[in-house]
């Protein structure tokens, strides 16, 4: 049953996806999407050279501060995309 809708592309999820990782409910967002915003270089999301957890705007505001600090911390796996796409098929 999916459940979950992504705010950012068509995909839903279901519970399952939430504790393997690829969909964020305190965000909406699935980890493709991420993905996209982690490979987006006018983006900060997930630059390890912007992310600084003491800035209010990192570690107090910004919605995507902890799925961010997990993408600078564990960058090569999530820029992985062929291990999650055969995870998705099932
Ligand atoms: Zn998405």
């Amino acid at each position: 049953m999916l459940l979950f809708s992504c705010v950012d592309c068509p995909e839903r999820f279901a519970l399952s996806d939430v504790e393997n990782g690829k969909y964020f409910p305190s965000t909406g967002m699935c980890i493709s999407c991420y993905r996209k915003r982690f490979k987006n270089r006018s983006l900060c999301f997930g630059k390890k050279s912007m992310y600084d957890p003491n800035t209010i705007a990192c570690g107090e505001e910004c919605p995507d501060r902890r799925i961010c600090k997990g993408f600078v911390k564990h960058r090569k796996e999530f820029t992985k995309t062929k291990e999650i796409q055969d995870d998705a098929k099932g």
